[in-house]
């Protein structure tokens, strides 16, 4: 009997290997061709800091419009695509949008906009990756300032000397560097000290719990003491309603992205948010 339910489980797990295998098949083939057919987009979800209201940048959000799939979220496919060239490829393809969005920003007379683009631990593991991006800086003559790269307490752990040199090479490039996710991976505290970081994003699901949940609330508040302790600053993710805020501009937490204050924003939104939501590069909350 014992045995009976061994091999169904065996089997069973064959066949999710075998479902996982086939899906990373196609995603692979099909990823060549959606950069091809400009099947990616990014957008743009605004990051404001609190005690001003001042919209201080944006994070970078990947989003697939597939011909028949319709919008695929990036948790769907980046897990799938770990590890692999396209991953890689992808990547460059986020920097590359990026940088061109943050020259429109620029243009569109925000000079102080900041763009966090995430990345995957193979990109890390890409030696070509600090030249490439000086390159295409810059052919569009703009400054890493402009930038933080953001990278999960996951990534971190998995390569962990060649990760931290080439985020040394990054940071003397001028790159910020954040921790996404943060309390969610492992304990991080001994690569505060070592890793070249300035800026750590609290995971939404600290902010989701804050008002019903004691817990979740204490993590938050000894965050924010020890990250000010650090001179390091603070955002916090999946910022929803006016009392989650009120309680964190309280507390002094720098930052704020949420849907409180916006969505991830695609190109035609971004237009209509900078020209009705934040005259003066200051949000108006309603
Ligand atoms: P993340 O980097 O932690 O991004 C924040 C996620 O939280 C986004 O989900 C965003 O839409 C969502 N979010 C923001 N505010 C709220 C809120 O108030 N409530 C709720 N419920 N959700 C909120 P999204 O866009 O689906 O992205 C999921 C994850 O996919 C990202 O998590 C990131 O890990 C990954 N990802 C996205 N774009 C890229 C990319 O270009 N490269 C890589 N490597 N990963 C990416
Ligand atoms: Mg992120
Ligand atoms: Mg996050
Ligand atoms: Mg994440």
């Amino acid at each position: 009997e014992a045995k009976d339910r061994g091999g169904n489980v065996a089997l069973l797990y064959d066949q999710e290997m075998y479902q996982r295998l086939a899906q990373r098949l196609v995603l692979e083939s099909e990823i060549k061709d959606a950069i091809k057919f400009k099947q990616f987009s990014l957008s743009l979800q605004p990051q404001i800091e609190l005690s001003t209201g001042r919209l201080a940048g944006f994070e970078a959000l990947l989003r697939w419009q597939h011909p028949v799939r319709g919008t695929v979220t990036p948790d769907e496919f980046i897990g799938i695509l770990e590890n692999s060239p396209q991953m890689i490829e992808l990547g460059y393809w986020v920097f590359q949008r990026s940088f061109q969005l943050a020259k429109e920003l620029i243009g569109k007379g925000y000079p102080d906009i900041r763009i966090s683009i995430n990345l995957s631990a193979e990109q890390f593991l890409d030696p070509a990756l600090p030249a490439l991006l000086e390159l295409w800086l810059d052919d569009l003559g703009l400054s890493a300032q402009h930038f933080e790269l953001e990278l999960t307490e996951r990534t971190l752990v998995q390569n962990i000397d060649i990760t931290l040199s080439a985020m040394r090479q990054l940071k003397a490039q001028g790159f910020y560097f954040s921790i996404d996710d943060f309390g969610t991976g492992y304990s991080s505290l001994s690569y505060l000290k070592q890793m070249p970081v300035d800026i750590i994003k609290i995971d939404k699901s600290f902010i989701f719990g804050m008002l019903e949940n004691d817990a979740d609330y204490q993590i938050i508040i000894s965050t924010i003491a020890m990250v000010q302790k650090l001179e390091l600053k603070v955002v916090a993710e999946g910022v929803e309603n006016r009392a989650q805020l009120q309680l964190l501009k309280q507390h002094r937490c720098d930052f704020g992205q949420g849907y409180y204050f916006a969505r991830p924003l695609n190109e035609a939104q971004l237009a209509e948010f900078l020209e009705h939501k934040v005259p003066n590069g200051y949000l108006m909350l309603t």
